[in-house]
């Protein structure tokens, strides 16, 4: 039995369903004669997150933590066992891999066959589990054999569940999504084309900013980009064209190809032990034709990572053609007439509605930036335009001049550089 005490963090989202399942687990506890698990709620704690940009303006994000302080109880399992993460297969030998937080799962269960090393039943498996023994050892194994490892759904491993929802990246699906949509759409249902998934996801990150779901759940970019697309299962597409509700654009199905083009290329280039956890889980995710529910999370997030790698080379591209240190930019309260290359676009909510912020480079690699609530520029592309400069200021020691009253917006052809 297991005397000490472990600390865990929960996110509130999934409180009420940690909470109902280690009440199912101590009452089994109970009716087997152990001692049953319980908690003790030690604290709350309010996590802040930031989508990361270079002007340090971008709204934060609340999320509520429960601290809890878990007594396992006494397990009825192996002795030595516990449960360190799941792989789940795109196809055969190829898993995306999810580890419990502070887990290291060896790059190589990325691509192992879906065994299981408990009764040695090799057949396909959606899902195979992960448990590491006190020696080090770990051992594969499939849904029904994993209880002789945990117990009857082990205390410690529910509570690393409920973590691990909403740690690993955003990939981590709490809900039976999948069965959801199987119900609604028959059993041949198995996924959703990736291409018009991405393009409802970019339409999204547009309108209202990218919001994973370990900063909202309900809120996150893959939800309403989930909601997007099996809305348009219920109407005629054309019909909602006519009515206005433009599903996305051009634009977005452009970003799309060149998201898509990139990563393939990143797999192409890469293999299972060069590329981080989070990388290959995303190539593999964006690998197929389509994709499940539950991988819509991290597919989603292939927009943003790639949108900061296209600003990342649009930046240096400018910066190497320059090599001077941006310097502010005309006389405050003066109006010009500039040519600038959005480098990178970042949107969110307020009570007012949607504000984006621009971050601009000019021929010389001066910097710029503009609050907008009226217009949303494409990243990558080169604009004339009108503005006032408001204000200079340093932002992480970079010059920045910060423009206001922007108008006479019109797209131009971006120079390449020569
Ligand atoms: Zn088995």
């Amino acid at each position: 039995m297991t005397t000490e005490t472990l600390a865990f963090d929960i996110c509130s989202y999934n409180f009420e369903a940690f909470e109902k399942n280690l009440k199912k687990l101590a009452q089994k506890a109970l009716k087997l004669g152990v001692a049953p698990p319980s908690f003790e709620a030690t604290g709350l704690k309010t996590v802040t997150s930031y989508h990361p940009n270079d002007i340090g303006h971008f709204s934060p994000i609340k999320t509520l933590f429960y601290e809890i302080s878990l007594s396992p109880g006494e397990a009825v399992k192996y002795q030595g066992w516990k449960f360190i993460g799941v792989l789940e297969a795109i196809e055969e030998g190829q898993n995306i891999v999810k580890a419990v937080p502070g887990e290291e799962i060896p790059s190589s269960f990325r691509v192992v066959t879906e065994q299981c090393d408990h009764c040695n039943v090799t057949r396909w498996r959606k899902a195979t589990y992960l448990v590491q023994h006190e020696n080090g050892d770990i051992k594969q194994v499939g849904s029904s054999c994993i209880k002789d490892f945990l117990g009857h759904r082990d205390a410690q491993a529910i509570a690393a569940y409920a973590s691990l929802l909403i740690a690993f990246y955003d990939g981590c699906d709490g809900r039976d999504d999948e069965e959801e949509y199987c119900v609604r759409f028959g059993s041949g249902f198995c996924g959703l084309d990736i291409e018009a998934y991405l393009c409802h996801v970019s339409a999204s990150i547009r309108e209202y900013g990218w919001t994973s779901r370990g900063q909202s759940y309900e809120n996150s970019t893959a939800n309403d980009a989930l909601d997007r697309y099996f809305r348009l299962g219920d109407y005629d597409p054309k019909v909602s064209k006519n009515e206005g509700v433009a599903l996305w654009s051009e634009k977005d199905t452009l970003l799309v190809k060149k998201a898509l083009a990139w990563i393939n290329d990143k797999k192409e280039k890469g293999s299972h032990d060069t590329l981080n956890e989070y990388m290959w889980n995303l190539c593999l995710a964006a690998s197929k034709d389509e994709v499940r529910v539950q991988h819509t999370g991290i597919l989603a997030s292939l927009i943003s990572t790639y949108t900061r790698e296209e600003e990342r080379i649009l930046k240096r591209e400018l910066e190497t053609k320059n090599a001077v240190p941006s310097e502010y930019f005309g006389e405050i309260k003066t109006r010009y007439d500039l040519v600038l290359s959005c480098i990178n676009v970042h949107c969110y909510e307020t009570a007012w509605g949607t504000t984006a912020i621009h971050n601009f480079l000019d021929e010389k690699g001066t910097s710029f930036v503009w609050f907008s609530s009226s217009k949303i520029l494409d990243q990558g592309s080169s604009y004339s335009l009108k503005g006032t400069v408001k204000k200079h200021q340093e932002y992480n020691g970079a010059k920045q001049t910060v423009l206001t009253r922007c108008s006479k917006i019109n797209e131009v052809e971006r120079k390449e550089s020569s």
